[in-house]
């Protein structure tokens, strides 16, 4: 169905095609995985359908608890009908617990549980390997509004609440994750509404018991096993039912 679509965007991970109807676009999740700014890349088969699943289920639970966002229904196994937005060009991350850049940047062991959730700015930019920014930056370069920043600080501390006891409650901690954000316009007012995706692409998850990692980092350190940890992810958010066979890689 998808082929026959005008594609508006491509990205590392996913495809956006045009909607339906106007103000609704359609999110293809692709098997393609990319690390250090698409240096390290690989296809990782069936990743793109359990992404879809697990992101339509984050932003459903999301939805139902008051935190906007642009999903609208899963489609097929790899395509999601979504709302058109006007992506802000930042990535928002919050972290719990020390890992990746940030263990780098302040010397922090990996694990170290920081003394309270962090919330960073990044600006989208491959060129520039997305570099980090403070709100100085995000208002003198009208990326956006101080309103929009304090939006998107009180969604991304509610995702963080919300998904940490998610996660929680089926033996997973959630050590970070990024978010992105768009606007969608209602007359002469704009709201900023949670978009992209929510997965393993995106989140830091251990195990509780082992902290063994069971997210994209299995990719970007070659510890392998990439596919069978995304599908114990979506298996223990009990949302594995109607994807069987991902696993053996027989759904293309
Ligand atoms: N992240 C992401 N896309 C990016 C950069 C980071 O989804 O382009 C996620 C990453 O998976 C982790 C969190 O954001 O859950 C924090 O990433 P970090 O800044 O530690 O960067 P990394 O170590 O991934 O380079």
């Amino acid at each position: 169905m998808t082929t026959r679509r005008k594609k508006i965007y491509e990205g590392k991970a996913k495809i956006l095609y045009e909607g339906p109807e106007p103000g609704t676009l359609i999110q293809y999740f692709k098997d393609d995985a990319t690390a250090f700014n698409a240096q390290k890349k690989a296809v990782l088969e069936g990743k793109g359908v359990i992404n879809n699943r697990i992101s339509e289920y984050m932003m459903t639970r999301l939805n139902a608890i008051g935190v906007q966002n642009h999903f609208i229904r899963r489609l097929s196994l790899r395509e999601q009908l979504i709302k058109e937005v006007e992506i802000i060009p930042l990535e928002v991350v919050v972290r719990n617990i020390a890992a990746g850049s940030i263990a780098t940047r302040l010397g922090l062991a990996e694990g170290t549980p920081l003394p309270r959730s962090i919330i960073e700015f990044y600006y989208k930019d491959d060129k520039l390997g997305d570099p980090m920014v403070s709100e100085e930056h995000i208002t003198a370069f009208n990326w956006a509004a101080t309103q929009e920043i304090d939006d998107m600080m009180a969604m991304a501390l509610r995702v963080n609440d919300y998904m940490s006891g998610l996660f929680s409650a089926v033996g997973i901690t959630l050590v970070d994750f990024k978010i992105e954000f768009g606007r969608i316009y209602e007359g002469d007012f704009s709201r900023v509404i949670l978009a992209d995706e929510i997965s393993p692409d995106s989140c830091r998850l251990w195990d509780s018991t082992t902290n063994e990692k069971m997210d994209k980092d299995r990719f970007r350190r070659d510890l392998g096993n990439v596919i069978e940890s995304y599908t114990e992810v979506a298996r223990r958010l009990g949302i594995m039912k109607e994807m069987p066979t991902v696993i053996q890689g027989g759904v293309a």
